[in-house]
């Protein structure tokens, strides 16, 4: 992706969203150098700044997707970090967190510097690793958790699996403890998961193998008192069941240091969606009922639910072309999430548009430990620009993900992201 380099730019008649004042204003911003130096109700600048015409359109500090699947090393030919974070540039994601089941998996120092490095070379969306919590993800020797902090991991993970032996668990947490990094539990009770359907009504009316919610939420239970009992911080990935939500709640209420994301699919769309045996809705935990999908909702709306992340999980055109049970679980989400979010929290009005970007942009960066999202003068520019009345197609030939496996291609969504203004750097879209 070329972007414009700019050494002074203007953003102007645009609407400022300022998520550490709380405030939305009418305000022009100048960015000098990469940085933001004057916010104000009207700058006359000339002074060579190339003028952005942003009227009508919103200015937002860049999202964070701490949940997606780059797939390097191991799958280039689904997505490479080059390819996944031009993709997340186009959604609004200027920083993202790359899961580590790649192959081989992420957990050494090594790798770590791996992908920063490759990151770099990219030049599109920040990369912060999430480093293994156990070698080869195997769920049974730590990883060198330490040595991955050093080298810029900044949470744990065997997303893709969960860690089944309790001990190990226990481990893992009192180790991340010691360096202030948060787990991220992938909450799955292999046991009692048949295949990738909601267990219940459709997945009988449509004979798919099945997990309950219980798979993900007796997960949840457990890990939470684990995070209680070792006073570690735990972060729940991909919320998708109602009995998941209410579990945060309650231990938030006691004060475990917990978190939790959700993705765009579990507030859109329900298992209604397997009708068609689409394996682009085949997802992992599954689509579940509505009573599911409004619960995530309340979830995110009173805050049990801190942060919106994709899942971002690019799969090949004929793997997703098998039959339903036999096809890899997983879609790709960057350049779709704050459209859809827009549509089911801030349109129906469960969530105020400032609520719904601290999800995206200010709640990943505080659970990660990473500055604060700012558009605030003196900070570096990390802006996105929205633009909330447009309507747009989700058509194949813009996606910027090698991979296409997204049930929302041929959409129609409203709100769409205009462009990203990173340092010095301006894309736009
Ligand atoms: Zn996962
Ligand atoms: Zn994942």
């Amino acid at each position: 992706m070329n972007p414009e380099i700019l050494s002074r730019v203007l953003l102007q008649g645009g609407t400022v969203i300022d998520l550490q004042a709380r405030t939305v204003r009418r305000a022009d911003v100048l960015v000098a150098g990469g940085r933001i130096e004057k916010v104000e109700g009207s700058i006359e600048e000339v002074g060579g700044a190339e003028v952005i015409d942003c009227k009508g359109k919103h200015i937002a500090p860049g999202f964070m997707d701490m949940h997606c699947h780059l797939r390097e090393p191991g799958r280039e030919d689904e997505e490479t970090i080059a390819s996944g974070t031009a993709a997340a540039l186009a959604g609004g994601f200027t920083r993202v967190c790359p899961m580590p089941n790649t192959d081989p998996a992420i957990d050494t120092e090594a790798q770590v510097r791996f992908e920063t490095r490759r990151a770099e070379d990219a030049n599109c969306a920040r990369v912060h690793p999430v480093g293994c919590c156990t070698k080869g993800r195997q769920g049974k020797e730590l990883a060198e958790i330490g040595a991955m902090v050093s080298a810029g991991a900044v949470a744990f993970s065997d997303d893709g699996s969960a860690i089944a032996d309790a001990q190990v668990m226990r481990r893992v947490l009192e180790y991340c403890k010691a360096f202030d990094v948060p787990v991220i539990s992938h909450c799955e009770v292999k046991e009692l998961v048949e295949g990738i359907a909601n267990e219940g009504r459709m997945s009988t009316k449509l004979g798919l193998k099945s997990a309950p919610d219980v798979a993900e939420s007796a997960q949840a239970a457990r890990d939470i008192l684990l995070a209680e009992f070792t006073g570690a911080r735990l972060h729940i990935a991909h919320v998708s069941a109602k009995a998941t939500v209410d579990l945060i709640r309650w231990a938030k209420e006691r004060g475990v240091q917990v978190t939790a994301e959700t993705c765009p699919h579990y507030f859109t769309l329900t298992e209604d969606a397997l009708a068609g045996f689409d394996a682009n809705y085949k997802v992992n935990p599954p689509l579940r009922t509505e009573a599911d999908r409004r619960a995530v909702i309340a979830g995110l709306a009173d805050g049990t639910i801190d942060a919106i992340a994709t899942d971002h999980a690019p799969h090949l055109k004929g793997e997703k072309e098998a039959e339903f049970d036999a096809a890899p679980p997983g879609i790709i989400g960057f350049e779709t999430a704050f459209s859809l979010g827009y549509e089911q929290l801030v349109l129906t009005k469960a969530l105020s548009l400032t609520d719904y970007i601290a999800r995206l942009a200010t709640a990943p960066r505080r659970i990660l430990n990473l500055p604060a999202a700012s558009t605030a003068v003196g900070s570096e520019a990390e802006l996105v620009v929205l633009d909330l009345k447009a309507e747009w197609t989700y058509a194949p030939d813009r996606v910027l993900s090698l991979s296409r496996n997204s049930p929302f291609i041929g959409r129609t969504m409203r709100g769409r992201v205009a462009a990203v203004l990173l340092g010095d750097r301006l894309f736009r879209f």
